[in-house]
């Protein structure tokens, strides 16, 4: 056959060259690789003492002839590419013809590959690099290579391996990656005898999904698609019922490669603010399909990173997305479905006890749901057990905050709806807090800082005021940043500008700011902008002009919201909760606390005993 050759020596000085082989977990990668590009429909990998002592790939794909077997073992040798060239075109996961010969060279290598020919298959043997035999031996076809004792000839790189336990999570990451970039192979993995992975060919992502993670997080997740002339993007991503505390639901492929891209990791996160619970992240699957000729693969020897040209309008379009998914599905029921879901036990005991679901009823479905009911039930006495405040006289409602705006406050007693007036009890509000409401048989339990700023923050969000307008501070307000931060703050002048913020470099090391956002509320641009510095200062927050203006839009939002203590009377309740009835996702506030909780008579009485 002699498909396989060496690359000249000015093809293989221009590929990123580098240390392929990590641990066990690259040698999994890099035989699943050649496996998936020989075509194999079935792949089979087997370790044992975290891939240290012993690790076996096997595929029944095309295999080789033994001259290529014996060259493939050999230095900067491929069947995949000829010149620099076709690294534009590349469609295999390998190319750089290397990982062979540095397996080879650290450990005892054994490989037993046929093609489908007829003739015999070939077994080769290696120790550290010194060829031991080639001989014909009896084969099915396909390739088996057989990796032992890792590192044995280099004691201070065996050293370093982590514990049997962390070296197969890692190999279980990279497993886990392929199966999920191909999700048509079957996969088998094994470790020490147990079978961890068994997963069938012919599925489609989201089957394979429902194989590794379970039916519950398929069931919980929301697919788009989007195509246009330059790429396609497919993404999942679960809802509120599955999150985890770290990004290892995350995963994001280019033309099925898993990679490893701060930006668009960045960019997949950041539409879960103000909606995904501050520290959780949600579930995502990202696949991306390019035109091979605009990215370059060639600039990460473990092809994690991977360099592309319309980057910028791939992370556009995946935000774009991301938000909307998230926007819709994140909290899938609503007051007056049918839809119950427990509080996520983040929330703390409660839990137990309010087991409702937490969405609200939208304007139209509450008096579909609930007008028909019979009209007694809207009579009821005060909830038995609740102490409330006596609201019945005094103070108007005013956001005691420096950061108040007018405009923001709750509105008046004439916006509201008169079948909420109807449908829903006013019971007091409990702890100077928390909003009492009763409908029918259920309790509603708001808190008004909470409800408050998500209303506040959709409104400014939706553009009630333009985001983008700025206004000129009369007179410039100096500040002189940290010296060690002094550099950071002239590398950011553009993404300040992005949010609204013109820094103007003032003297050697100070900086006059000459311009806030539009919507930061009169007497309220010192605040702001010191709140901005002193995040960015902290190192929390990256000079990023959507992270800013959002950082902006939820101070302004929980500046101007009603405070806990500040009193709520019950005309300003009722329109408090319709609109948050009315925002997109009423459930949380912007920083993904809950905003209400739903208590069930049901509940109730569950705990009294009387069912
Ligand atoms: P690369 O994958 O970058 O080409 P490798 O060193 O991983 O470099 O492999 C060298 C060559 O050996 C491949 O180009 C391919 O032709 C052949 N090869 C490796 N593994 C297999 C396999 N499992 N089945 C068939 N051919 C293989
Ligand atoms: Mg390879």
């Amino acid at each position: 056959m002699g498909e396989i050759r060496v690359l000249p020596e000015e093809v293989s000085s221009k590929i990123a060259a580098g240390e392929v082989i990590e641990g066990p977990h690259s040698i999994v990668r890099e035989l699943i690789d050649n496996s998936l590009d020989a075509e194999a429909g079935q792949i089979k990998i087997t370790v044992n003492n975290g891939g240290k002592d012993y690790i076996q790939v096997t595929d029944n794909g095309r295999g080789m002839t033994e001259a290529d077997a014996l060259l493939s073992v050999q230095k900067h040798t491929t069947s995949k590419i000829s010149d620099i060239e076709d690294l534009n075109t590349i469609a295999t996961m390998g190319f750089r013809g290397e990982a062979l010969s540095s397996i080879c060279t650290v450990s005892a290598f054994t490989m037993l590959t046929k093609m489908e020919d007829g003739n015999t298959g070939t077994k080769l043997t290696y120790c550290f690099g010194k060829e031991l035999s080639s001989e014909p031996a009896a084969s099915n076809t396909g390739t088996q290579v057989i990796v032992k004792n890792l590192f044995q000839n280099m004691p201070a790189r065996r050293k370093f391996l982590k514990s049997n336990r962390a070296e197969n999570a890692k190999i279980k990451d990279e497993v886990l990656k392929k199966a999920l970039g191909f999700s048509e192979r079957g996969f088998v993995y094994k470790a020490d005898d147990r079978i961890v992975l068994n997963l069938k060919p012919g599925k489609n992502i989201s089957e394979r999904v429902e194989d590794i993670f379970g039916k519950d997080l398929n069931d919980n997740l929301f697919e788009v698609y989007h195509e246009d002339e330059k790429f396609s993007l497919r993404v999942f991503i679960s809802n509120q019922k599955h999150t985890l505390s770290n990004r290892n639901g995350q995963f994001v492929f280019i033309n099925r490669r898993p990679v490893f891209d701060r930006a668009l990791l960045y960019t997949l996160n950041n539409p879960a603010k103000g909606i995904v619970q501050a520290g959780r992240y949600i579930y995502a699957f990202v696949f991306i399909e390019i035109d091979p000729s605009i990215i370059d693969i060639n600039i990460h020897p473990a092809k994690k990173e991977i360099k592309i040209k319309t980057a910028e309008k791939i992370r556009s379009v995946l935000f774009s997305n991301v938000e909307r998914l998230l926007r819709t599905h994140y909290y899938p029921a609503r007051f007056g479905s049918q839809e119950t879901y427990t509080v996520s036990s983040e929330y703390g005991e409660g839990q137990r006890v309010f087991s409702g679901g937490t969405s609200i009823l939208r304007g139209t479905e509450l008096s579909e749901s609930f007008a028909s009911g019979s009209p007694d039930i809207f009579t009821g006495p005060v909830v038995n057990g609740i102490e409330f405040d006596d609201v019945s006289d005094g103070a108007a409602l005013g956001p005691a905050d420096k950061l108040a705006d007018n405009e923001n406050r709750i509105p008046g007693p004439d916006n509201i709806i008169p079948d909420l007036d109807n449908l829903l009890f006013f019971r007091g509000v409990v702890f100077n807090t928390y909003i009492v409401f009763e409908a029918r048989d259920f309790l509603f339990i708001v808190d008004q800082h909470a409800a408050h700023e998500r209303v506040l923050y959709e409104k400014f969000k939706r553009g009630a005021k333009n985001l983008d307008a700025v206004k000129n501070l009369l007179i410039p307000i100096n500040f002189t940043p940290p010296r060690a931060k002094y550099a950071d703050y002239l590398d950011s002048i553009d993404a300040f500008r992005g949010a609204g913020l013109e820094l103007e470099p003032f003297g050697d090391e100070s900086f006059n700011i000459t311009t806030v956002p539009a919507f930061v509320p009169e007497k309220g641009e010192e605040e702001a902008i010191s709140y901005i510095l002193d995040e960015f200062n902290n190192g929390k927050m990256t000079p990023d002009a959507r992270e800013i203006k959002e950082r902006f839009i939820k101070l302004v939002s929980c500046r101007s919201a009603v405070k806990e203590g500040d009193v709520v009377k019950e005309p300003q309740a009722r329109v408090l909760l319709r609109e948050l009835n009315n925002t997109q996702i009423p459930a949380v506030c912007p920083h993904g606390r809950p905003t209400f909780i739903r208590v069930s008579k049901e509940n109730v009485e569950k705990v009294f005993k009387r069912r």
